[in-house]
């Protein structure tokens, strides 16, 4: 095989990291770090990324993958917020078509709901608008005759009409990979698997006390600015300056021909919004909002979330009759959304902050899947400028043109919806390995492919894929044998 042994490109990664100064240190390889990486890295920055999981392991990898302005945000006034984020899934659809799926979503109403009819009517237009009156298809109202014969197992007591309207699905975890390999693409060193654990000013620059997980080994670095994009984590961190509230969401997945929805659906309770999402094969259900205190490191879906889940949708499909049994996948994500000790979940704002507390130090905090690309723009704009001011940054830095450069494709084998046929199998796996930084089995069963949440037969897909991964990362059979443990208690 003519290629380069992953192993020894990790060996040269992290002496790069090591070895000179950085511009930027990146803590946290998320949508947020991955997009503040590659932005930085374009605009001539010399970038480090550390992610102490896999990339995407947070809440980047377990999202309900829609790129949205926000219909509830627009029914709570926060016209601000809707136009931003329904700007920038216009443009996320244009650098990464390949990650922006325009979704037609249909959303009924009933008598007595928080959600009229005309109210609805009005709405959607509105959110058209905020897309620049350019959204990926042109909102309707429907009777209710013609949304029963669109969804006829619909439930119709009570029901008024509906309206359709577009946005997009994505794949979040592909997402994550695709700006990471863009950022490395651009120079960016990023290394997963590899913990930041503490800092201290020396001679105006930060020093950085990292672990190599895998190895064990400590290292230290030095940087002139570090960003501290870590999510759920952002407020345990040496240095923050953030406060976050925890909320936790789940999602479900069923197999399409139990709910044969042809659009996602929205559904309420109260002023609550869940969907039915249509991914190839199955259909997502989700998502639900409730204050989490547990571990960050492993977030579940337990009994109660997955029964409320169950009960909305068994409400607005009462033919269905949708139950545990039919569900072949779950996950759980953590909101890290800006603190407000006041108010339901539901109602903390999405928006999201940068900080500078110290010198050479960002707090970046909050926001939404789609809303990334602004965030790290913004603060690498913050970035520069205070290199400039500081240390006096002598290198051409060009301006940031991540609105427009397309993000880096996947290679061939990997596309929107993360299922791979499984004759790329082996292909696909070496790929994930010597170009994707794939170390453990559920870093290609989980966010590299979905195979994990997609298909009912994931155990045994999982024996496959470990299999590949022995042969390509020399395992022991004691090795293959923990990675299938490790998968399995990963993910029960
Ligand atoms: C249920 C749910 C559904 C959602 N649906 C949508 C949606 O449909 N559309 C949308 O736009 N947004 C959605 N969101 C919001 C969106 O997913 C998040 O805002 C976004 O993913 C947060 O990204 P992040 O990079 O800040 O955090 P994360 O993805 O959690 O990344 C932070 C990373 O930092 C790493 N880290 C932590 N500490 C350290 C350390 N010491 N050293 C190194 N690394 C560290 C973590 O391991 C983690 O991988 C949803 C959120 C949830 C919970």
């Amino acid at each position: 095989m003519n290629q380069i042994n992953p192993e020894h490109q990790r060996t040269l990664s992290i002496q790069a990291l090591t070895e000179e100064p950085l511009d930027v240190l990146i803590i946290g390889g998320g949508i947020v770090g991955s997009g503040v990486a590659r932005d930085a890295a374009m605009r001539g920055l010399g970038v480090g990324l550390v992610e102490q999981h896999d990339f995407a392991f947070g809440t980047s990898g377990r999202s309900s993958r829609l790129l949205h302005g926000g219909m509830r945000y627009l029914a709570q006034g926060r016209l601000g917020l809707v136009r931003q984020a329904s700007m920038e899934k216009r443009i996320l659809h244009r650098i990464a078509p390949h990650l922006a799926e325009p979704l037609a979503f249909l959303f009924p109403t009933y008598r007595s709901t928080d959600w009229p009819l005309w109210q609805l009517r009005i709405g959607v237009k509105i959110y058209d608008l905020l897309c620049g009156g350019k959204n990926f298809g042109k909102s309707v109202s429907l009777s209710r005759d013609e949304t029963l014969r669109r969804t006829p197992t619909l439930n119709a007591e009570q029901l008024t009409g509906a309206v359709q309207y577009f946005d997009a699905l994505t794949n979040d975890a592909r997402l994550v990979l695709d700006t990471i390999r863009s950022a490395a693409n651009a120079g960016a060193i990023v290394l997963n698997y590899f913990k930041f654990t503490d800092a201290h000013r020396e001679s105006g620059l930060w020093r950085c006390e990292v672990e190599d997980r895998l190895t064990g080994q400590n290292h230290s670095l030095r940087t002139r600015a570090v960003v501290n994009a870590t999510g759920p984590w952002a407020d345990g961190l040496p240095h923050s300056h953030v406060k976050l509230r925890l909320t936790k969401g789940i999602h479900l997945v069923i197999d399409h021909s139990r709910l044969p929805v042809p659009s996602a659906v929205v559904m309420t309770t109260g002023k609550r919004i869940l969907f039915v999402i249509p991914w190839g094969e199955r259909v997502i259900l989700g998502t639900t909002d409730t204050d989490y205190g547990g571990s960050l490191e492993s977030v579940g879906a337990d009994r109660n979330d997955i029964d409320y889940v169950l009960r909305v949708v068994n409400e607005f499909f009462p033919t269905a009759r949708i139950s545990m049994e039919d569900v072949i996948s779950t996950w759980a994500g953590l909101r890290p959304l800006l603190a407000n000790p006041n108010g339901t979940p539901s109602d903390i704002s999405r928006s999201h902050e940068i900080h500078n507390p110290e010198p050479g130090w960002w707090d970046v905090a909050g926001g939404k899947l789609t809303t990334y690309r602004l965030m790290a723009e913004q603060t690498v704009d913050q970035i520069v400028k205070s290199l400039k001011k500081l240390n006096g940054l002598q290198r051409k830095i060009v301006p940031c043109r991540t609105a427009d450069e397309p993000l880096l494709l996947p290679a061939d084998i990997a596309g929107l919806s993360g299922i791979l046929p499984a004759e790329f199998g082996r292909r696909a796996v070496e790929h994930f390995c010597v170009n994707e930084w794939a170390v453990h089995l559920d870093d290609v069963m989980i966010r590299r492919t979905g195979w994990h949440y997609y298909h009912t037969d994931a155990d045994r897909k999982a024996g496959q894929v470990a299999q590949w991964m022995g042969e390509m990362l020399n395992w022991s059979p004691a090795q293959r044998a923990e990675e299938l443990k490790h998968y399995e208690r990963a993910n029960k």
